[in-house]
């Protein structure tokens, strides 16, 4: 095992921490009711908005992104109420499962985990509701476990040929800060997002940005809620103050990530992640294998779900990367368990980041006895090298 250089941590999460956020994070912590506190969070609240495409409030919770699911949830429906999810992967399978947990009636579209949600199978969803029982749509942007990105405004346009008033709840928790996304541009009510992908910090905090539609909803959601309760929080930030202990040195790190974002400037960034993305993919059709991602209008910037030919275990592979190679590759989740590792090219990474990734991952490809053409990392260096 190589215990010299660096750990290359290439799983979708959690991502490589920039040393300007890890020594931002190592100042001392402050009174979290004093006016440096309120300075600070006040300054983060603002810049916040910016990664979302947001005017209106994100709401910051110290927890997984697991808490900012249940958090656009309780606050947004009623005990008995209807969602419409779509099984794209682990994630939402999670989330609808969740869902069901509260007390929600959820319909599960089901999916093949190849495919995003469909714009279409929305569309004739709501417009079968004449009687609006469906009172949210819940989609993951990014599905993690599969590589597969749904299109978010696609959905939207379907809900509004619909006519029909559902809530609109999306997952951005591997998109955020690497995939283009516009919370108030595409009408998304609840946005979801967590620290520690596309924002580069650890694990830790997680983000509900609200739309006005999704503030009226609060006004009648009577699912239980307290901690999640929007309500305290919102008027707490309204002076910068939150309304328990915030995580004060995450909140040190994301200043300085956020910042790190506007230098590079949005646009730049998701341009870098879409790169990363096409030489990756092309790394992986030279070697003769296939991408999990079954449409190409759905590819994910963020991360790519490789599929092992049928009689080869992924999770060896993973292992001979990690004990020769010192390198953390995604595992296959829920019912994709050996038979897909993810490569992980979002957050904190280069062209040779990546380049060392596809590296590691041929040669342990090749050292697993996987029959792959070693074109593979060549392939992705032209890609990387093209303008
Ligand atoms: C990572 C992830 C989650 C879970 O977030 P936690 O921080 O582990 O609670 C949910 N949804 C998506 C799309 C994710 O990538």
């Amino acid at each position: 095992m190589t215990t010299s250089g660096r750990h290359f941590l290439q799983i979708p999460g959690p991502t490589n921490v920039p040393d300007r956020v890890l020594r931002a994070m190592s100042a001392p912590t402050i009174d979290h009711r004093g006016p440096d506190f309120s300075t600070l969070a006040l300054r983060v609240l603002k810049a916040l908005k910016a990664v979302f495409a947001t005017e209106g409030p994100v709401v910051v919770y110290p927890a997984s992104g697991t808490g900012a699911w249940e958090a656009a949830l309780v606050n947004t429906l009623s005990p008995g109420d209807s969602v419409l999810c779509f099984e794209t992967g682990h994630f939402a399978t999670l989330w609808q499962r969740m869902a069901q947990g509260l007390g929600l009636r959820v319909d599960f579209v089901p999916g093949d985990w190849r495919h995003g949600a469909d714009p279409a199978v929305v569309g004739e969803r709501l417009a079968a509701d004449t009687s609006h029982r469906i009172k949210a749509v819940c989609v993951v942007h990014n599905e993690t476990s599969t590589g597969v990105t749904s299109r978010i405004a696609d959905v939207r346009r379907a809900m509004d040929s619909a006519g029909h008033p559902a809530l609109l709840l999306v997952d951005t928790i591997s998109s955020l800060g690497s995939i283009d996304y516009r919370h108030d541009e595409w009408g998304v009510d609840v946005t979801v997002a967590g620290s520690q992908k596309g924002l580069m910090l650890p694990p830790g905090l997680s983000f509900n940005a609200l739309s006005p539609k999704a503030l009226e909803a609060h006004g009648s959601a009577t699912l239980p809620k307290s901690f999640w309760d929007w309500k305290p929080v919102l008027e707490a930030n309204e002076h910068g103050f939150f309304p328990y202990t915030p995580a004060t040195n995450l909140l040190y790190g994301l200043d300085v990530a956020l910042e790190m974002l506007r230098e590079e400037g949005l646009p730049e960034v998701f341009a870098r992640h879409a790169r990363h993305a096409e030489a990756t993919r092309a790394a992986v059709r030279a070697w003769g294998l296939e991408v999990l991602c079954a449409d190409e209008r759905e590819y994910s910037g963020s991360l790519t779900a490789v599929l092992m030919p049928p009689e080869h275990d992924a999770d060896k592979v993973r292992k001979i990367i990690l004990e020769r190679f010192d390198m953390s590759l995604g595992t296959g989740l829920g019912r994709l368990a050996g038979r897909v590792f993810r490569i992980g090219h979002l957050g904190h990474l280069n062209d040779l980041t990546l380049a060392g990734t596809l590296s590691g991952v041929q040669m342990g490809l090749q050292s697993a006895g996987v029959p792959v053409d070693p074109a593979g990392v060549n392939a992705a260096l032209d890609v990387l090298r093209g303008e």
